[in-house]
């Protein structure tokens, strides 16, 4: 499964968030494919849609759609070069799909700030410069290699040396691999790289309980909001502790107590949410009466394909889907008023999956 990675220095409130997340945790048996270890928590999406299906169909059980946070803790100044527990922490980056970056925008003169003040931008370049120090590394070591290639004569090779001098002058001048645009063959050449500043990242501004409704006024989050907006970022603004404290009520609490804030949801679905766009996925659902459950697959995956995250036997003796919109299905109200209307459609192998399609598929076992 897809994996996000949460970072940020020491005492910005990872771990507070880590732990609301996997407090708020998935219900496991759901998910028997998710990773067993403490530093991964599994979280559930959070989508309406799925809630309306069931009124729909009266299912025996809805079943929402997860993916895994992890806590990439001990990053700190001097990690690319192996200070800390530096380069451990540097390859557990290196194998997720996707970077929450956590910034500190709360006051508290009892909780130590590593360089002494909050600075939210200076935190953030502190680690990115550590990212992008651990590339530089990556990127001329393959340099070397792709030079002795050269000799060849290989007209690939010429290319992967551009594109790696392109990365290389990128990353010289302090800025993360991901701000250049490549075409897709030139990003094929570097894939097996994995490059830390090659990974889409969202900021999350951890602000005081205080400020959770009230952030407007707040300076570092404005600083944070302005350094996303010029990269191309989004930014979630929560208050860690508030999600803690929120993770762990009934999910009937969880609504009067975010009410009370004069909140519509918690932080930690909006991140959720927001992880969930930043990794590309989109969400299909299949409806019968044993289950209503939403699935996720990326952005551009095909019927068979699709098919395959329930079982490989799906992929494999995939024959066709039958498919309705969500918006469709729910115009009409039901599946047999859908298939009356012929809105539903039968698909084949090619067919690209879109966000909300109700799938019913047909394969030879
Ligand atoms: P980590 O080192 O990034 O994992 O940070 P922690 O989650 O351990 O948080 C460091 C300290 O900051 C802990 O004492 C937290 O209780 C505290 N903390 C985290 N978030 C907030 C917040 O929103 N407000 C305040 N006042 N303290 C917070």
């Amino acid at each position: 499964p897809l994996k996000t990675g949460i970072v940020g220095l020491p005492n910005v409130g990872k771990s507070t968030l880590f732990n609301a997340i996997t407090q708020a945790g998935a219900e496991s048996a759901n998910y028997p494919f998710c990773t067993i270890d403490p530093n991964v928590g599994v979280v559930e999406v959070p989508d309406n849609r799925l809630q309306v299906l069931s009124d729909m169909v009266n299912p025996n059980r809805v079943v929402p759609t997860a993916f895994e946070f992890v806590d990439i803790a001990g990053l700190v100044k001097g990690a690319s070069r192996g200070e800390g527990l530096g380069n451990k922490f540097l390859s557990h980056i290196r194998e997720v799909d996707a970077i929450v970056h956590v910034v500190r925008c709360f006051e508290d003169e009892n909780i130590t700030h590593v360089a002494g003040k909050v600075d939210p931008i200076s935190d953030i370049e502190t680690i990115n410069l550590e990212l992008i120090l651990a590339d530089l590394e990556t990127v001329e070591k393959r340099l070397e290699k792709t030079k002795k290639n050269l000799k060849s004569g290989d007209k690939i090779f010429k290319l992967e040396y551009e594109v790696l001098e392109k990365i290389k002058n990128t990353l010289e001048n302090d800025q993360p691999s991901r701000s250049i645009e490549l075409t897709n063959d030139e990003k094929m050449l570097v894939r097996d790289l994995h490059l830390l500043t090659m990974k889409p990242v969202l900021y999350v501004a951890n602000v005081s309980e205080e400020q959770v409704n009230d952030f407007d006024n707040n300076p570092y989050v404005k600083q944070v909001k302005e350094f996303a907006e010029a990269e191309g970022a989004e930014i979630v603004v929560i208050s860690a502790k508030v999600e803690a404290e929120i993770a762990e009520l009934s999910a009937e609490d969880k609504q009067l107590f975010l009410e009370d804030l004069g909140l519509k949801e918690s932080g930690l679905d909006r991140l959720i949410k927001a992880a969930y766009r930043l990794l590309g996925l989109i969400t299909y659902f299949t409806a019968g009466v044993q289950e209503v459950r939403a699935w996720t697959i990326k952005k551009g995956t095909k019927a068979p394909q699709a098919a395959g995250v329930i079982h490989s036997d799906f992929e494999r003796g995939f024959i066709r889907a039958e498919v309705v919109g969500y918006d469709d299905l729910v115009s009409v109200g039901s599946m047999a008023k859908a298939k009356e209307k012929g809105l539903l459609r039968l698909e084949g192998k090619d067919y690209v999956v879109q966000d909300g399609d109700v799938m019913h598929f047909r394969f030879n076992v």
